[in-house]
Protein backbone atom coordinates (compact mmCIF):
# COMPACT_ATOMS: atom_id res chain seq x y z
CA UNK A 1 0.00 0.00 0.00
CA UNK A 2 1.38 3.27 -1.14
CA UNK A 3 1.59 6.46 1.44
CA UNK A 4 -1.25 8.45 1.31
CA UNK A 5 -3.54 5.44 -0.80
CA UNK A 6 -7.12 4.85 1.15
CA UNK A 7 -7.04 2.08 3.60
CA UNK A 8 -10.07 -0.83 3.57
CA UNK A 9 -11.39 1.62 6.51
CA UNK A 10 -11.59 4.85 4.97
CA UNK A 11 -8.32 5.98 6.44
CA UNK A 12 -5.34 7.10 4.50
CA UNK A 13 -1.93 5.43 6.36
CA UNK A 14 -1.02 8.30 7.73
CA UNK A 15 -4.36 9.17 9.22
CA UNK A 16 -4.39 4.91 10.67
CA UNK A 17 -0.73 5.57 12.30
CA UNK A 18 -1.58 8.55 13.95
CA UNK A 19 -4.81 7.17 15.60
CA UNK A 20 -3.21 3.46 16.37
CA UNK A 21 -0.62 5.42 18.34
CA UNK A 22 -3.07 7.46 20.16
CA UNK A 23 -5.02 4.06 20.86
CA UNK A 24 -1.71 2.11 21.97
CA UNK A 25 -1.30 4.87 24.08
CA UNK A 26 -4.87 4.45 25.79
CA UNK A 27 -4.56 1.21 25.87
CA UNK A 28 -1.19 0.68 27.57
CA UNK A 29 -1.94 3.82 29.72
CA UNK A 30 -2.18 1.83 33.30
CA UNK A 31 1.01 0.19 32.79
CA UNK A 32 3.02 3.11 31.77
CA UNK A 33 1.49 5.21 34.39
CA UNK A 34 3.87 4.47 37.17
CA UNK A 35 6.93 5.33 34.38
CA UNK A 36 4.98 8.52 33.56
CA UNK A 37 5.31 9.03 37.24
CA UNK A 38 8.76 8.79 37.01
CA UNK A 39 8.94 11.17 34.40
CA UNK A 40 7.15 13.62 36.46
CA UNK A 41 10.49 13.47 38.39
CA UNK A 42 10.20 17.16 35.91
CA UNK A 43 9.56 18.36 39.63
CA UNK A 44 13.31 17.70 40.50
CA UNK A 45 14.58 20.72 37.79
CA UNK A 46 15.75 23.55 38.92
CA UNK A 47 12.24 25.86 38.48
CA UNK A 48 12.94 29.54 36.71
CA UNK A 49 13.78 31.70 39.12
CA UNK A 50 10.80 34.18 39.83
CA UNK A 51 12.44 37.45 39.27
CA UNK A 52 15.22 38.71 36.98
CA UNK A 53 18.99 38.02 38.39
CA UNK A 54 19.35 41.86 38.69
CA UNK A 55 15.87 42.40 40.22
CA UNK A 56 16.84 42.01 44.20
CA UNK A 57 20.17 44.55 43.19
CA UNK A 58 20.86 46.43 44.99
CA UNK A 59 20.18 44.09 48.12
CA UNK A 60 21.68 41.06 45.88
CA UNK A 61 23.65 41.84 42.96
CA UNK A 62 23.30 40.30 39.54
CA UNK A 63 26.62 38.41 40.19
CA UNK A 64 26.02 36.76 43.28
CA UNK A 65 22.02 35.87 41.82
CA UNK A 66 24.07 34.62 38.45
CA UNK A 67 26.89 31.93 40.47
CA UNK A 68 24.03 31.20 43.25
CA UNK A 69 21.08 30.17 41.26
CA UNK A 70 23.19 29.06 38.14
CA UNK A 71 25.80 27.34 39.85
CA UNK A 72 25.38 26.26 43.37
CA UNK A 73 21.40 25.57 43.31
CA UNK A 74 21.97 23.64 39.48
CA UNK A 75 25.00 21.67 41.13
CA UNK A 76 22.71 20.40 43.45
CA UNK A 77 19.89 19.77 40.89
CA UNK A 78 21.89 17.90 39.37
CA UNK A 79 23.38 15.56 41.72
CA UNK A 80 20.20 14.82 42.57
CA UNK A 81 19.24 13.34 39.17
CA UNK A 82 22.96 11.74 39.01
CA UNK A 83 22.39 10.06 42.31
CA UNK A 84 18.80 8.73 41.92
CA UNK A 85 18.82 5.66 40.16
CA UNK A 86 18.97 2.42 41.98
CA UNK A 87 17.78 4.77 45.13
CA UNK A 88 14.79 2.93 44.84
CA UNK A 89 13.18 6.60 45.07
CA UNK A 90 12.64 7.16 41.85
CA UNK A 91 9.39 8.97 40.76
CA UNK A 92 9.51 10.38 44.06
CA UNK A 93 8.96 14.15 44.29
CA UNK A 94 12.16 16.32 46.27
CA UNK A 95 9.82 16.64 49.22
CA UNK A 96 9.45 12.84 49.50
CA UNK A 97 13.29 12.36 48.79
CA UNK A 98 14.28 14.91 51.19
CA UNK A 99 11.93 12.68 54.00
CA UNK A 100 13.02 9.46 52.83
CA UNK A 101 16.76 10.00 53.27
CA UNK A 102 16.56 12.29 56.20
CA UNK A 103 17.15 9.30 58.84
CA UNK A 104 20.32 8.06 57.40
CA UNK A 105 21.71 11.00 55.63
CA UNK A 106 24.60 11.01 52.63
CA UNK A 107 24.71 12.50 49.34
CA UNK A 108 20.94 12.54 47.81
CA UNK A 109 19.70 13.59 51.24
CA UNK A 110 22.23 16.54 51.39
CA UNK A 111 21.80 17.46 47.12
CA UNK A 112 17.74 17.03 47.38
CA UNK A 113 17.73 19.01 50.56
CA UNK A 114 19.64 21.47 49.10
CA UNK A 115 17.35 21.23 46.19
CA UNK A 116 14.48 21.97 47.75
CA UNK A 117 15.91 24.48 50.61
CA UNK A 118 17.02 26.96 47.62
CA UNK A 119 13.96 26.39 45.57
CA UNK A 120 12.00 27.60 48.55
CA UNK A 121 14.58 30.39 49.51
CA UNK A 122 14.27 31.96 46.13
CA UNK A 123 10.63 32.25 46.41
CA UNK A 124 11.14 33.83 49.91
CA UNK A 125 12.16 36.61 48.38
CA UNK A 126 10.45 39.37 45.96
CA UNK A 127 11.64 42.68 44.54
CA UNK A 128 10.31 45.43 46.93
CA UNK A 129 9.51 42.81 49.35
CA UNK A 130 10.76 42.91 53.14
CA UNK A 131 8.90 44.88 56.10
CA UNK A 132 5.70 43.70 57.51
CA UNK A 133 3.61 40.52 57.59
CA UNK A 134 -0.08 41.09 57.95
CA UNK A 135 -3.41 39.26 58.50
CA UNK A 136 -3.19 35.80 59.43
CA UNK A 137 0.50 35.53 59.24
CA UNK A 138 0.94 38.23 61.41
CA UNK A 139 -1.87 37.16 63.96
CA UNK A 140 0.02 33.73 63.92
CA UNK A 141 3.42 35.62 64.47
CA UNK A 142 1.80 37.27 67.24
CA UNK A 143 0.34 34.17 69.09
CA UNK A 144 3.91 32.40 68.96
CA UNK A 145 5.95 35.06 69.69
CA UNK A 146 4.76 37.96 71.19
CA UNK A 147 4.83 40.32 68.18
CA UNK A 148 6.87 40.57 64.72
CA UNK A 149 9.92 42.60 66.46
CA UNK A 150 10.63 39.85 69.05
CA UNK A 151 9.71 37.43 65.63
CA UNK A 152 12.59 39.45 63.94
CA UNK A 153 15.38 39.20 66.54
CA UNK A 154 14.78 35.63 67.02
CA UNK A 155 14.97 35.02 63.38
CA UNK A 156 18.32 37.76 62.88
CA UNK A 157 20.03 36.03 66.49
CA UNK A 158 18.94 32.29 64.37
CA UNK A 159 20.32 32.95 60.98
CA UNK A 160 23.66 35.14 62.10
CA UNK A 161 24.22 32.57 65.09
CA UNK A 162 24.47 29.94 62.89
CA UNK A 163 27.97 28.60 62.85
CA UNK A 164 29.04 28.05 59.39
CA UNK A 165 26.93 27.03 56.85
CA UNK A 166 23.07 26.77 56.72
CA UNK A 167 19.54 28.39 57.00
CA UNK A 168 17.50 30.20 58.84
CA UNK A 169 14.14 29.29 59.46
CA UNK A 170 10.54 30.30 60.54
CA UNK A 171 8.75 26.64 60.10
CA UNK A 172 5.27 25.37 61.90
CA UNK A 173 5.36 22.34 64.39
CA UNK A 174 2.64 21.03 65.97
CA UNK A 175 0.24 24.22 64.92
CA UNK A 176 2.75 26.31 66.26
CA UNK A 177 5.76 28.44 65.00
CA UNK A 178 8.89 28.39 65.67
CA UNK A 179 12.72 29.97 64.41
CA UNK A 180 14.99 27.61 63.86
CA UNK A 181 18.43 27.02 62.33
CA UNK A 182 19.93 24.31 60.86
CA UNK A 183 23.78 23.26 59.64
CA UNK A 184 24.56 22.56 56.09
CA UNK A 185 21.67 21.02 54.23
CA UNK A 186 19.42 19.85 57.11
CA UNK A 187 16.07 21.51 56.64
CA UNK A 188 12.60 21.74 58.77
CA UNK A 189 11.47 18.98 56.61
CA UNK A 190 13.48 16.58 57.69
CA UNK A 191 12.22 17.12 61.15
CA UNK A 192 8.61 17.03 60.93
CA UNK A 193 8.08 20.67 60.30
CA UNK A 194 7.06 22.50 57.71
CA UNK A 195 9.14 25.45 56.28
CA UNK A 196 7.39 28.50 55.93
CA UNK A 197 10.22 31.05 55.50
CA UNK A 198 14.03 30.57 54.92
CA UNK A 199 16.86 32.43 54.43
CA UNK A 200 20.52 30.80 53.09
CA UNK A 201 23.49 32.04 55.36
CA UNK A 202 25.76 29.67 53.46
CA UNK A 203 28.63 32.38 52.34
CA UNK A 204 28.03 32.04 49.15
CA UNK A 205 24.45 34.03 49.67
CA UNK A 206 26.40 37.16 50.88
CA UNK A 207 29.95 36.70 50.22
CA UNK A 208 30.16 38.78 47.09
CA UNK A 209 27.98 41.54 48.23
CA UNK A 210 28.85 41.47 51.87
CA UNK A 211 31.60 39.58 52.40
CA UNK A 212 31.89 38.94 56.17
CA UNK A 213 28.96 41.06 57.40
CA UNK A 214 26.14 38.66 57.61
CA UNK A 215 23.79 40.63 59.96
CA UNK A 216 23.80 43.13 57.26
CA UNK A 217 22.63 40.75 54.66
CA UNK A 218 20.13 39.00 57.12
CA UNK A 219 19.01 42.72 58.33
CA UNK A 220 18.71 43.52 54.41
CA UNK A 221 16.83 40.16 53.64
CA UNK A 222 14.03 40.85 56.34
CA UNK A 223 13.60 43.86 55.55
CA UNK A 224 13.88 44.37 51.70
CA UNK A 225 13.40 40.78 50.47
CA UNK A 226 10.76 39.16 52.29
CA UNK A 227 7.75 38.05 50.37
CA UNK A 228 5.09 37.61 53.06
CA UNK A 229 2.22 36.89 50.70
CA UNK A 230 4.47 33.74 49.40
CA UNK A 231 4.94 33.63 53.49
CA UNK A 232 1.70 33.66 54.15
CA UNK A 233 1.01 31.31 51.52
CA UNK A 234 2.81 28.10 52.72
CA UNK A 235 1.04 28.74 56.31
CA UNK A 236 -2.41 27.45 54.63
MN1 LIG B 1 22.92 28.62 48.76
Amino acid sequence: MSEGEAMPTGLNRREFLTLAGVAGVGLLAPTLFPLSEALAASSLDQAPLPYALNALEPVISERTLAFHYGKHHAAYVANVKKMLPGSGLEGKSLEEIVKATAAKGGGLFNNAAQSFNHALYWKCMKPGGGGLPSGKLLEAITASFGGYDAFRKAFVAASVGQFGSGWGWLARKDGKLEVLSSANADTPLAHGATPLLVVDVWEHAYYLDYQNRRADYVDAFMDKLVNWDFVAANLG
